[in-house]
């Protein structure tokens, strides 16, 4: 018996990598027990799992996964309650933003940490594309950082184009298992090639009409660095979604809203209408940033959809 990582999944054929060998193509024998949800796909990458290897000595046979450290899934198309496991063991996130080229929205960077925080996922923003920016968008990312660093998120800035940062994120990225996300056209796949020359990511042009990008990648999928860890390119944000919360507890997942609920007058306080809120009167004295605020009550009520 084999122990290894699931490195790709495309239907029922898994990339296993096992210690320095070279990958090799699994399939699944029996039925898994699943947990407590309907998943339609039994094993994702990032899973862990033990194999044995074939007669025909070619494919291998994934007998077991082993217990997560956390997993990520999104819910199905359909309207059915199954749900699609994403990826497995991930250690921390980076969400990929740009001001400008697409323009990223504190909202949908507010709704990716909020999801991050429920899965328990450390999160770095990272803040592509700086050789493009006008001196009005080097003000709005200097603001974005400081609000991210002070309630205690990793918030870096990166032009992918002149190498600027790189050998930083380099050792964040180390020997780690890292999901990378972010609106189509960020520099995802510019930023992996750039960390990995061999690995040669599609990119695409982004379309100036819209400032949006094409999607290229449609499934999950890790690529190995060779200086040490994994990233998890996600096919699009929308899946890494809130789909587990309840609205009653989505203030969980703000922080530093959730530090200063416990002074408002109501235990149940939604922040949103009620007297004697702490959580309002730390916006009005810009102890809690506006947009941060701006999103919560967003999300709460349900009203972020424009803001993609
Ligand atoms: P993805 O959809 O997030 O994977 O984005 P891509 O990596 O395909 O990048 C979209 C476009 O943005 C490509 O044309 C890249 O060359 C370009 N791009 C990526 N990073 C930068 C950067 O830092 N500066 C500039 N000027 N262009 C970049
Ligand atoms: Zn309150």
């Amino acid at each position: 018996m084999k122990e290894g990582i699931i490195i790709k999944s495309t239907g029922n054929l898994y990339t296993v990598k096992c210690g320095n060998e070279p990958y090799i193509t699994c399939r699944i024998k029996g039925k898994f027990r699943l947990e407590d949800f309907q998943a339609t796909n039994p094993v994702a990458v990032g899973d862990k799992v033990a194999f044995y290897i074939d007669i025909d000595e070619k494919t291998g046979i994934i007998t077991e996964i082993f217990e997560r450290k956390n997993h990520i899934i999104r819910k199905s198309t359909n309207l059915s309650k199954q749900t699609q496991i994403l990826a497995a063991n991930i250690d921390q996130s980076i969400l990929l933003v740009t001001m400008d080229f697409p323009v990223t929205s504190t909202v949908f960077i507010d709704r990716f940490i909020a999801s991050a925080e429920a899965y328990n996922i450390p999160v770095i923003l990272i803040f592509n594309k700086i050789d493009l920016y006008s001196d009005k968008n080097m003000d709005e990312m200097q603001n974005l950082i400081n609000i991210y660093s002070n309630i205690g998120y990793q918030s870096i800035s990166l032009s992918t184009k002149n190498q600027e940062n790189l050998d930083e994120i380099k050792i964040l990225l180390k020997d780690k298992t890292t999901l990378i996300s972010g609106h189509s056209g960020v520099g995802k796949s510019t930023l992996i090639n750039r960390l990995e020359p061999g690995l040669n990511l599609k990119t695409a042009e982004i379309s100036t009409a819209h400032n949006t990008g094409k999607h290229i990648t449609t499934f999950a999928e890790m690529h190995e660095f060779s200086f040490g860890g994994y990233i998890i390119d996600t096919p699009g944000i929308r899946g890494f979604g809130l789909t587990m919360m309840e609205k009653e507890e989505l203030y969980h997942f703000f922080r530093e809203i959730f530090e200063i609920s416990a002074k408002c007058q109501y235990y149940n306080c939604t922040h949103i209408h009620e007297p004697g809120c702490a959580v309002k009167e730390a916006v009005s004295k810009n102890i809690i940033a506006e947009s941060r605020y701006h999103s919560y009550t967003s999300i709460y009520l349900n009203k972020d959809e424009k803001y993609r």
